[in-house]
Parts: structure tokens; sequence; C-alpha cells
């Protein structure tokens, strides 16, 4: 069992979850319509081309005609990953406190409490162990869907206990980020603060020798990038992820130039060397444990 960081997390019941919803092309909620939308023919939000549901399933929600890879759920890209039964949840039991009271269009406790539900998640990250093809290792997978993937006081605590296991039984870490949310402004600077508690967690891995792969996936943007998702000894990212700090829009507007085409794709940092490589959700596993091996972890 891993040491507890000094600091607990801010976190506190809140309601219990409701059952996960079905996915329903009905459902209003913007979290829900990011995965593959429900229909025996769906259109490719890449190529507009319309689409036979299943060839995508079969593809892991990969358009057959393009490549474009819908965001996938924290619990789905677990499964894809993690070979079958070897998966072993860290922390399940950390929820969200609300430290400001915070209320924008709605209070933040109702947006966890409905994403809660929508997801059947406790808070936008899953961690745990499992083994890739065999190989034992510690793993983290952000998902989109929960208040967009943003990292709050238990997301950052989720991760920095992963690293921190990962640095004392010597596993390496893998993190699958999906984040277009960035740090969670609903928890202010606790939020903040996570992305120095993580990064720092991340650099005593470092020091022990651990092994950290970091995969980027559409969209990781804002305190995500800037902290963890981009810290991997290796870097990783899924073909057209839309990666950055600010959005290309605020920029354009900030800067008054035309953005280079491609910027804050994968591809556009792969060339600007800013990721390592670029690699497919079917070919995603296969790399992980082939990473792992060559590295000698
Ligand atoms: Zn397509």
């Amino acid at each position: 069992m891993a040491k507890k960081t000094t600091e607990e997390p801010v976190a506190k019941p809140v309601n219990p979850p409701s059952p996960p919803r079905p996915h329903s092309p009905t459902d209003k909620s913007p979290d829900l319509r990011k995965g593959v939308p429900e229909g025996l023919w769906i259109k490719c939000p890449g190529c507009l081309a319309t689409i036979f549901r299943n060839e995508a399933l079969k593809r892991l929600d990969v358009c057959p005609e393009c490549g474009y890879h819908w965001p996938v759920p924290a619990q789905q890209r677990i499964a894809q990953i993690i070979d079958e039964g070897t998966f072993e949840e860290w922390d399940a039991d950390l929820v969200p406190g609300d430290p400001l009271s915070f209320v924008d269009r709605r209070p933040y406790v109702d947006r966890v409490r409905s994403d809660q539900a929508a997801t059947g998640l406790k808070d936008a990250v899953i961690t745990g162990t499992g083994r890739i093809r065999a190989r034992k290792v510690a793993i983290g997978v952000t998902d989109s869907r929960f208040i967009m993937g943003s990292m709050g006081s238990v997301v950052g605590e989720k991760l920095t206990r992963a690293a921190e296991r990962a640095a004392e039984t010597g596993l390496p870490l893998i993190i699958i980020s999906g984040s277009g949310g960035g740090a969670r402004m609903h928890e202010g600077i606790l939020s903040l603060m996570q992305m120095a508690k993580v990064s720092a967690a991340l650099a005593r891995l470092h020091e022990a020798g651990g092994l950290f792969i970091s995969v980027m996936t559409n969209p990781t943007m804002g305190g995500v990038a800037a902290s963890f998702a981009s810290l991997g000894d290796l870097i990783f990212a899924e073909p057209k992820a839309l990666i950055g700090f600010a959005g290309p829009r605020t920029i354009k507007a900030t800067i008054k130039i035309e953005l280079p085409k491609g910027f804050q794709t994968s591809e556009f940092l792969l060339e600007h060397g800013f990721i390592d490589r670029i690699v497919k959700r079917g070919d995603l596993k296969s790399e992980l444990a082939r990473a792992i091996d060559y590295c000698n972890k």
C-alpha cells in the first residue's frame, strides 16, 4: 500500500450517484454526445461520411473511412488497454468536495452529481493497476465526459497517489489524458495546486528511476497539458488530437495573426518535437507493451 500524501484531498461525500444513464440520442447533455453517437448509421465529424456504426465500434470507436478517433469513456479505454480481468482500481471512493460553494450557471455540486450519474464515475479519472500483455503497470485514465475531464482535487490526488505507488513498486506508469477542461475552475486555486502536486510526484518517480508514458488524446488542453500530460518520458498522442494550452481561437484573437496550418494537432506537435509518436488507437496496447520492454521496465 502506498504511503499517503501529506495533504488530504478536499474530498467529502456528496450524494451518492444514481446508476449510469444509457447513452441516448435524445439526451441533451453535451458530455454524452462526445462518444460514438447512437443509431445504425452515424455521421463522422472528421470526414462527414455516413458510416455504419458497428464498423466504427469494431475499430475501437475509430472511423473506418478517415480514421477519426471518437473520445472514449475511461472505463472503455481501460478495457481496451488492460488485459481482461487484471484491473484493480485504486481510490475508487474519492469524491469531490465543494470548497468554494461554487455556482456558475448551476451549482458545482449539481454539476458533479449529474456527471457522476451520466458517466458512472465519481470524478474525471480512474486509476489502478493491471496488466498490458502480461506486463504489470500503474495506469490513470481521464475522461472528457466528466466536467470536460478537468483536474480538481480528486483527479490530482488520485494521479499523485498513482505516481507514488509506481515509484514505490517500480511499476511503469501510464496516464491517458482526455481533457478539454484543464484545471477545474470550480475548485479555484485548489485545482491549480494539483498541477504542481502531480508534477512533483512525477519528478520523484523520475528520480526513483521509474518510467512514465503519457498518452494524449483528443482533447488535452489547459492545466492538464501544462502539467502531467507533458511530463512523460515518452509522450504518445492519438492522431489528430487537439493538444495545447489555450485554444486556437483564443490565441488567434489575442495575437491577431493567422495560425499555421494544423496548429495544435498531434501531427503538428510531432513535427515540432513536442510529442514522440502518434499511435493509432488500435495499436496503442501493443505500442505501450513494446515501449515498456524497450525501456526494460
Ligand atoms: Zn471519418
